[in-house]
């Protein structure tokens, strides 16, 4: 699964209480199951159908169990041996599942279960849900991690794979989608038919897919043998040829890289107009939300168009890793996801290396870097009783720094050799589930090296490493000695005694030019010989191939802020993160940071200027709280000041042969002078424009969009806020509606502030973006007060309107509410609305809160100190 960016992801439902183990028992397993629905969204909320499972038991039995949620079960028909038992239903609420109680014993051996089932179509984007576009209705499936039981009675455990076939009874004039082909359609008379699938190969009951509505298909592509196809609503149809081409390109390298054809018949990307996740791997129909597969290249910004093609590669990636060779359990959802997210970056890279994938993935790096910092923070590995439990886990630390660990073992082992592993491991375990023991034997295979040692205390120590460097010179050679310990953000708190083995590689000026060094640093503290004696600099994290935070003297800072055109982009975007990180910390100056921060005026590259701008904006922030709104202003005009010159040079308007850097470059300084430095006369500008904008929507160079959205809305009135909502009700594209909708949470006017927060009880905005809306309101400084007094006023209506993985978004944010009674507040709210499936990120929250008021104080003699400076 792709989670929407926060970046990314996190948690689920209420967990209920521990009663008798949630595991189902291992020695009845089905390995054929026939599903017939009936359902038809345009015309019924309900839906009914009937399963038969054909079972394989190992041992005697007087039950069977297996899940089932929210459904109504009856007319249990057990058969073995070609005899009929009675059995009885018992319903485990408990544990979601049923119990077919049989009134003599279930030899060993094959038997079947029958079981009929109705249910409502659901309106929390989970297991079978409605959707709508329009006047269209439509029925989606969201399966993973435990949904499928909110769809049929099934074995809802990812080792218990079996082969389905699914048939689906509805109105003719729908579309029906599945993960495998037709076989065939059956008319049933009076505007209904029966649409019969082709027998599946093994799949997780978490993978199945149903789509049921008014789709369109684009024309299909091909990629070797695989027909692609993108699937829409009606009206959408010149959405699809960058989504298309994203597929084909992306689907064939990865066939090459995993040495295998594509496992299944067909490919089905399905664009779904209400999704919670950014999208979900069902084999062989993938679905994503509208904004990361219907795409107009014309008016797209780059970001939108990178964006899109790495989760089409996540999921597509997901075929082999993850449908085709499965984890045993939720325990090692992490090595799915954590694989899957490396992989997209990794094969989007190869496939258009001009956009710098790398440096994307260096911001969620960064976010994955401060979430583990916390002490709240938990390790990529975490034992998973429930399903629920599993569900917590899609976060930053599982995608983000799982796939940085992941980055970090193939650099440690070298591309081919890592490659060589991964496929023995497809190889050995196709078509069933495997556990992370079985990739780390697959890799020590392929390398001869034991790999599990470096690997282990990446997955199961939370936290990562400080790497504080210090030069020496002795016997006429130069010697770089380092101390490792436990990076928190808390600087009153004690690290413990975790160690890890760091593959270790730095940058060191030879000359001119530069040269890597590595070395496995297995002790906590030591020493490595450096190539060369008495070098320029010495960065310790070279590429930033490695999770953890290199923390350089004072004069080996000195000698790298002289030197900053000999490190990558990505390094200097490292560094900005990891001394601010530092200062934050208590373990740098804040002052020697906002120098540093400062002299990137003249940076070329957009990725490092985007990097400045969330520790620039907790600073200004942190100085309006501490020493006032004067204070503030004067820091946002410093910004402003330093960056302007650079955005005047580069203009609103694109020359006339310019590349993407230049373009990302303009956008980045716009974020800095406009949105961070508040320069009124951009303001002012981005109103102008904004107005163009919304009467053409070609006005404008695409990637300033989002900016001039935003910008505009901070000064805008009445009548610009109705224009947005209009304009996101009518626009062309998903990603013009996702602007406008989010631009609606930019506006400052109270009373819009208000408008914009009643809305999210509204159909106007959908299920999907609710959380979203939410978030933007929260985090803005005019909004937040009015935001979190609406959030508390209204939960309960509001919990219903932002599923679970969602709720985590909004609580995120509210550490902007800034001061000590609104952290007590904070606090307070949840221990009286806890939110179970949020619990870790609330902690997470509290924690984040506190160190921000910490900060502020600590902070205050240093920015006034700074400020009073010319
Ligand atoms: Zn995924």
């Amino acid at each position: 699964m792709a989670a929407t960016r926060r970046k990314k992801s996190s948690t689920r439902r209420t967990a209920k209480p521990a009663l008798r183990p949630y595991r189902l028992a291992p020695d009845v397993r089905p390995h054929d199951v026939d599903v017939h629905v009936t359902v038809d969204p345009q015309n019924e909320a309900a839906f009914h159908g009937e399963v038969v499972h054909r079972l394989r038991v190992a041992k005697r039995r007087r039950s069977l169990e297996l899940h089932a949620d929210d459904l109504v079960v009856s007319a249990p028909v057990v058969e073995a041996a070609g005899r009929r038992l009675r059995g009885r239903l018992e319903r485990h609420p408990e544990r979601e599942t049923i119990e077919v109680v049989l009134a003599e014993p279930l030899p060993p051996g094959e038997a079947t279960l029958r079981l009929s089932f109705r249910g409502t179509l659901r309106s929390d984007l989970r297991g079978l849900y409605a959707a709508s576009s329009g006047a269209h209705r439509y029925a989606f499936t969201q399966l993973e991690a435990p949904d499928a039981r909110r769809f049929f009675p099934c074995f809802d455990e990812p080792a218990m794979k079996a082969r389905f076939r699914l048939s689906v009874t509805t109105s003719t004039r729908n579309t029906v989608l599945s993960n495998n082909p037709v076989e065939k359609i059956e008319p049933l008379g009076r505007g209904r038919k029966t649409v019969h699938f082709r027998r599946t190969p093994p799949l997780s009951t978490y993978l199945l897919a149903l789509a049921v509505g008014e789709l369109v298909a684009s024309e299909p592509v091909h990629c070797g043998e695989t027909e692609l196809r993108i699937w829409h609503v009606p009206g959408k149809e010149h959405l699809t040829r960058f989504g298309l081409e994203a597929g084909r390109e992306t689907l064939g390298r990865l066939e090459a890289y995993f040495d295998l054809p594509y496992p299944y018949d067909k490919l089905d990307l399905v664009a779904v107009p209400d999704f919670e996740a950014g999208a979900m791997e069902n084999a062989g129909a993938v679905f994503f939300r509208e904004t990361l597969l219907l795409i107009d290249p014309e008016t797209a910004t780059l970001q939108e168009k990178k964006r899109a093609a790495e989760v089409i590669c996540h999921e597509l990636a997901h075929m082999w890793y993850g449908d085709l060779v499965t984890m045993a359990w939720w325990d090692d959802l992490w090595l799915n996801e954590a694989f899957a997210t490396w992989m997209a970056f990794h094969v989007v890279d190869a496939w258009k290396p001009e956009w710098k994938m790398w440096n994307d993935f260096q911001h969620h790096r960064a976010a994955a870097l401060g979430l583990d910092a916390l002490a709240e923070t938990h390790p990529i590995y975490v034992k998973v009783r429930t399903p629920n439990e599993a569900t917590q886990n899609f976060d930053l630390i599982t995608y983000e720094k799982g796939a940085s660990v992941v980055r970090m073992i193939e650099r440690f082992l070298g591309a081919e050799t890592f490659r060589e592993g991964v496929r023995r491991y497809i190889r050995a375990h196709r078509e069933g589930n495997a556990v992370a023991a079985d990739l780390w034997n697959a890799l020590a295979e392929a390398s001869g090296q034991d790999v599990e040692p470096v690997v282990r205390a990446w997955i199961e120590q939370a936290g990562f490493p400080l790497l504080r460097l210090r030069r020496t010179e002795r016997d006429g050679r130069s010697w770089l000695r380092f101390e490792q310990t436990r990076f928190l953000s808390n600087p009153k708190s004690h690290a413990n005694g975790a160690l890890w083995p760091v593959p270790w590689v730095g940058r060191v000026a030879a000359g001119e030019s530069t040269r890597t060094v590595r070395q496995l640093l297995t002790r906590r503290r030591g020493e490595i010989e450096l190539p060369v004696r008495g070098p320029r600099f010495v960065y310790g994290n070279a590429e930033e191939g490695g999770f953890y935070r290199p923390l350089h003297d004072e004069s080996e800072l000195a000698a790298l802020a002289g030197a900053l055109d000999a490190l990558l982009p990505v390094e200097r975007m490292g560094l900005v993160g990891h001394q601010w990180a530092a200062a934050r910390a208590g373990h740098a100056g804040l002052a020697s940071f906002l120098e540093l921060a400062l002299s990137f005026a003249k940076e070329r590259d957009a990725d490092v200027l985007l990097s400045l701008r969330s520790p620039l904006e907790l600073c200004a922030r942190s100085a309006g709280r501490s020493l006032g709104g004067e204070a503030e202003a004067a820091l946002r005009a410093r910004v402003a000041r330093a960056f302007g010159d650079a955005f005047e040079a580069s203009g609103w308007e694109p020359g006339p042969r310019e590349g993407n850097d230049e373009r990302l470059r303009r956008a980045a300084l716009l974020g800095l002078v406009g949105e961070l430095g508040e320069s009124p006369a951009v303001l002012a500008e981005a109103r102008v424009r904004c107005e163009a904008f919304l009467a053409d929507r070609r006005s404008l160079e695409p990637n300033l969009a989002d900016a001039v959205v935003a910008l505009a809305a901070r000064v805008g009135d009445a009548a610009l806020f109705e224009r947005y909502l209009a304009a996101s009700r009518e626009a062309a594209t998903p990603q013009d509606q996702r602007r406008f909708l989010l631009g609606l949470g930019s506006f400052t006017d109270p009373e819009l502030v208000e408008r914009a927060l009643a809305l999210t009880l509204t159909e106007a905005v959908g299920t999907q973006d609710v959380a979203l809306l939410l978030t933007r309101l929260l985090a803005n400084r005019a909004a937040s007060e009015r935001a979190w007094t609406f959030v508390k006023r209204r939960w309960p209506k509001l919990r219903r309107r932002m599923p679970p993985m969602l709720v985590t978004r909004p609580i995120e944010a509210l550490p902007a509410l800034g001061t000590r009674a609104y952290r007590r507040d904070v606090a307070a709210f949840f221990r009286a609305n806890p939110v179970p499936t949020a619990a870790r990120t609330i902690k997470q929250t509290l924690e984040q809160f506190a160190l921000n008021l910490a900060f502020d104080e600590r902070a205050e003699p240093e920015l006034a100190g700074w400020l009073g400076k010319p």
